[in-house]
């Protein structure tokens, strides 16, 4: 089976250099899985998970907005944050989300609403990918 190579990276540092037979990323146009020799492109991502395809495995990356630059032979995601399924911690995503929660019922004013916003949609991506780890 064929692979094209996935760089994941954060101002943080990489976060997964691997293989993949197929990639799926959720896009602000919609969700695309990529082949092996996909012609060159580049999209932004929105909060979600991508799925890397190995063999009959799958594994999921919490991926927090940036950009998806795809070429024949690698793939490149180049995010603000962006976490292994492996390496999220549960306890800390659920308080972010219980802390943005409790935000969002204070009404706060429009930025402070729409940082809220996203940071619950962070929390619940690393909520939802976590969930997602044995699968
Ligand atoms: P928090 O309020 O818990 O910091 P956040 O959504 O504001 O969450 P980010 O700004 O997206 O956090 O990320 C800051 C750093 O912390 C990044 O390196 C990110 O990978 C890491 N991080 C955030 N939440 C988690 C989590 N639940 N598990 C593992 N790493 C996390």
């Amino acid at each position: 089976m064929k692979t094209v190579k996935v760089n994941i990276v954060t101002p943080d540092g990489p976060v997964a250099e691997t293989d993949a037979n197929m990639v799926i990323a959720v896009t602000e146009s919609g969700e695309i899985g990529i082949l092996p020799g996909h012609i060159a492109m580049v999209a932004p991502l929105k909060i979600g998970a991508l799925r890397l395809k190995k063999g009959d495995a799958t594994e999921h990356v919490a991926v927090h907005g940036g950009f998806l630059e795809i070429r024949p032979d690698v793939i490149t995601v180049l995010a603000q944050s962006a976490e292994m399924a492996s390496s999220i911690d549960l306890a800390r995503a659920q308080a972010a989300a219980k802390r943005a929660e409790d935000q969002l019922r204070a009404k706060k004013d429009t930025q402070e609403y729409q940082m809220a916003e996203l940071g619950l949609k962070r929390a619940i991506n690393r909520i939802n990918v976590y969930g997602s780890r044995a699968r």
